[in-house]
């Protein structure tokens, strides 16, 4: 639903052309191209690295802000229920094939996001500038498979001048794209397991969210059901709040004897007629 609502500029899939009126100045909270041609809002890693790589280098204090309300809110719930790219992945991923578990190696690759956040989102548009001072958007142009999908093919597609300026970097970008809809068939969403930039930033607020997990130990029988039932492969009863876990709520509904809660927060204690403290509803 909320890939609909944030694409919903139709015009752009006819014209080719992409809207930048002012709702263009917001962000969406999901990695959605700014270059798709029905995107209303911007990308936050998109405005990031805008920010980051302009003539005069600014401290994003609209982007980091936004999300850290974002993160410190709910974390990754974005990944879990409102990223277009995050649906994308799931939808490919229920294709029937066998599917893969990632053992614990291979598994350390979810390491990779972190690096690439601190690479291409932060340091080369920082550093990397031409003659003018400006950096460019290293993550959108060298590796961001979600913007060659979403913005990359539709552009082409739609405009004649642009499909005889393509060269090895539109071939290298629908390279990545094609690995990253082959492994999404029997791997569960691995551009948000490895590489996310975004996915890596609302993962660092998992633990200490507004809206997070708790299990309740004199219900847990350590059975792990949820750990198993987990497409992430969260080992939910141990830890529930995993910086990969996407807040999907599988776990929840999978447990036999109801022990994982979502953590509500604590409203404000006012005093009752009684003189007693309860919550403010
Ligand atoms: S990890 Fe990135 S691509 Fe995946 S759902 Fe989250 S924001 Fe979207
Ligand atoms: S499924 Fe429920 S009871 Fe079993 S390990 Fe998970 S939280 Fe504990
Ligand atoms: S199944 Fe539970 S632990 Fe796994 S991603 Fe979903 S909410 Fe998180």
């Amino acid at each position: 639903m909320t890939a609909i609502i944030t694409n919903l500029h139709l015009k752009g899939f006819s014209t080719g052309k992409i809207y930048t009126g002012k709702m263009k100045k917001i962000c969406v909270p999901g990695l959605n191209c700014y270059s798709c041609p029905g995107a209303l809002g911007s990308c936050p890693i998109g405005s990031l690295q805008a920010v980051i790589g302009g003539i005069k280098y600014q401290f994003s204090f609209y982007m980091i802000g936004l999300l850290m309300l974002i993160g410190s809110l709910v974390g990754r719930f974005v990944c879990g229920w409102l990223c277009p790219f995050g649906l994308i992945q799931e939808l490919i991923h229920k294709i029937p094939l066998p599917k893969l578990k990632v053992n614990k190696t291979f598994n350390k690759l979810k390491y990779l996001k972190y690096l690439i956040l601190v690479i291409f989102v932060f340091l080369l548009p920082m550093f990397w500038v031409n003659i003018v001072g400006m950096g460019k958007p290293t993550f959108c142009e060298f590796i961001c498979p979600a913007g060659t999908l979403e913005g990359g093919i539709p552009l082409v597609l739609l405009n004649k001048p642009l499909r005889a300026v393509i060269g090895f970097l539109y071939t290298w970008k629908i390279a990545l794209l094609v690995i990253t809809v082959i492994l999404s068939i029997f791997i569960f969403r691995p551009f948000c397991r490895f590489i996310c930039p975004l996915g890596a930033i609302y993962s660092l607020f998992n633990p200490i969210s507004l809206y997070r997990l708790k299990i309740d130990s004199d219900k847990c029988t350590s059975c792990g059901i949820c750990s198993r039932k987990c497409k992430m492969q969260v080992d939910v009863y141990k830890n529930p709040n995993s910086l990969e876990c996407i807040r999907c709520g599988e776990c929840i509904s999978s447990c036999p004897q109801n022990a994982i809660e979502i953590v509500k927060p604590k409203l404000p204690l006012v005093k009752n007629s009684k003189n007693n403290l309860r919550e403010v509803k």
